[in-house]
């Protein structure tokens, strides 16, 4: 059997300023909102390099969180996509994010890695924006030469 010398005073008190921190620093994290986009606004007003250092983590939990809640949504058997589907548009409509027309499902582009396997934005309005960027991108091009 070995034996170990006892903890100095000094280990201890390491011990439970270690122990502190961490309880605050759970306290902080516990205090922090969801979003990523609101979390990197915090990041960029953090009021201290520990206050960063505990966002930072966060922001790296979350995105982790999702990217597991895409990939399980991605391997979803078809009859789970169609249950999902109907669980979260019982009617079978959806309200579309850019124009506010309220369609039927059909007329919205697929998204697996949402629950509801359902784009925010109508085709039209996708086709509109993809339009636009097109036009944008064309002009940065012309512009660059
Ligand atoms: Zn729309």
């Amino acid at each position: 059997m070995t034996t170990y010398p006892a903890p100095t005073r000094a280990q201890r008190r390491a011990w439970a300023l270690k122990k502190q921190d961490d309880r605050a620093r759970a306290a902080y994290r516990n205090s922090l909102p969801q979003g990523i986009r609101r979390l990197e606004a915090l990041l960029a007003s953090a009021e201290s390099p520990w206050h960063a250092e505990v966002i930072q983590a966060r922001i790296a939990q979350v995105r982790e969180q999702t990217r597991y809640k895409i990939e399980r949504r991605r391997s979803r058997t078809p009859e789970q996509i169609a249950r999902d589907q109907a669980d979260v548009f019982p009617d079978g409509h959806q309200v579309c994010a850019g124009c506010g027309r309220r369609l039927p499902v059909s007329d919205f582009p697929r998204d697996l890695g949402r629950r509801s396997a359902t784009a925010r934005h109508c085709h039209d309005c996708r086709a509109e924006h993809l339009a636009a960027q097109a036009e944008r991108e064309n002009d940065a091009r012309i512009n660059n030469r």
